[in-house]
């Protein structure tokens, strides 16, 4: 009988695809059918009273009563933005390394003709914020214009203390502006901009705000719209003079309306949990993510990246197999066996590092069919780990 099943062809697998991957996110089935909305005018006034509505929630969830500008595109535009509309070519900024999205941002940097000079860190543990403030303290004429660190190292599952790096700019009396990436860590644990001193705060829609990819956004101070007089940096897309000016305070042609009818769902969504809530939850299931990984360490399996136990992500886990076992070969199984999709190493993590996702529009269920599902790929593959993380991760869940 078995015999006669494996001669098939392989079956196309079946349910719905497992989405473990930390972003894009799954999204809810009532953003879904929210976005599916017919087109309207972007100036109809019944689209601009939820526009403004999606700006309000949009600024509650930055925890800012400050400026916030839209972007028809990924978080990398948001990133460009920031760079463009406060810097000047030849002006340096100081970035913290965290990992492969801080390295890209400092690229990025680069690329427009800015000076980066770097806070370096093992990314396992992420920076010394000493470190932080003794580069600060070495710049006494002030060339840093800006400092830019990235709130949840998505690659790693390392998260850092945004007001650490905040009282290092204190503690030196530096004025340089405080740039924030939250796109993995917004709506999923807590971050505050104003009350945490951010100037630009770069943010994405498709990670703890569940939308489709492609609109992203920053929040951006009166410290920084001051400094943006100043900036010489080539810019007309994403110009936040030019945006002012504007109706939606944003966008300088076409209006994603169907982006905003999902937002305003989400918005819902978020708001009706409450904020707090959606941290809570996040916690409890990293927590149990992370119980099972611990588990599956034993008999030297795989480890959490993150080795320092105050910076653990509660959006994403980063997963470290065992020397000469490859996490490719065990995302292949999930996704092809079992239609479970998992996030893979990025950069010199490649092949070496699996990531789980929990962030956005999760729950119990979903998180243990995850970690099942990887429990028994790690068996197939023959890779040694610890049994019982199902189990942990039950126990964690059951004791929260
Ligand atoms: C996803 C992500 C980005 C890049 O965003 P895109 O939407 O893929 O352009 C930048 N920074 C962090 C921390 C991210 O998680």
């Amino acid at each position: 009988m078995s015999q006669t099943v494996a001669a098939l062809p392989a079956p196309k697998p079946r349910g719905r695809l497992f989405f473990a991957n930390p972003g894009p996110t799954n999204i809810p089935d009532s953003v879904l059918q929210a976005v599916a909305h017919s087109t309207v005018d972007f100036m109809s006034a019944d689209f601009l009273t939820l526009y403004d509505a999606c700006m309000a929630g949009v600024k509650r969830v930055l925890k800012t009563e400050q400026h916030v500008f839209f972007y028809t595109a990924s978080g990398h535009g948001a990133w460009e933005a920031a760079l463009v509309n406060v810097l000047s070519p030849g002006d340096t900024i100081l970035i913290i390394e965290t990992g492969y999205f801080s390295l890209g941002w400092a690229e990025m940097a680069e690329a427009l003709g800015v000076k980066v000079e770097t806070v370096s860190a093992d990314w396992r543990t992420g920076v010394d914020t000493a470190a932080v403030e003794a580069a600060l303290a070495a710049d006494t004429d002030h060339r840093i214009k800006a400092v830019g660190v990235v709130h949840n190292e998505t690659a790693t599952g390392v998260a850092l203390p945004i007001p650490d790096v905040r009282a290092a700019l204190d503690a030196t009396g530096h004025p340089a502006l405080l740039m924030a990436d939250t796109i993995s860590s917004l709506a999923c644990f807590d971050f505050r901009m104003d009350e945490w001193g951010c100037d630009v705060v770069v943010g994405g829609s498709q990670k703890g705000l569940m939308l489709p990819t492609g609109m992203s956004f920053t929040g951006v101070s009166e410290k920084a719209l001051a400094a943006h007089q100043h900036s010489t940096m080539p810019k007309h897309y994403m110009n936040w003079t030019a945006m002012i000016g504007r109706r939606h305070k944003s966008f300088i042609g076409t209006v994603p309306v169907n982006l905003f009818f999902g937002l305003a769902e989400s918005l819902r969504l978020l708001e009706e949990e409450g904020l707090d809530h959606v941290f809570a939850r996040h916690h409890r299931l990293a927590e149990a993510t992370r119980a099972a990984v611990r588990t599956w360490t034993g008999n030297n399996g795989p480890e959490l990246f993150c080795r320092n136990p105050a910076r653990l992500s509660d959006s994403v886990t980063a997963i470290l197999m065992p020397q000469g076992h490859n996490a490719d070969a065990l995302r292949k199984i999930c996704h092809e066996r079992f239609n479970l999709s998992l996030g893979g190493g990025l950069g010199p993590l490649g092949g070496k590092v699996f990531r789980i996702g929990h962030m956005g529009d999760l729950n119990e269920p979903m998180i243990l069919g995850t970690l099942a599902t990887v429990e028994l790929a790690l068996g197939l593959a023959g890779v040694p780990h610890g049994k019982g993380g199902v189990d942990s991760a039950i126990a964690a869940l059951a004791a929260s």
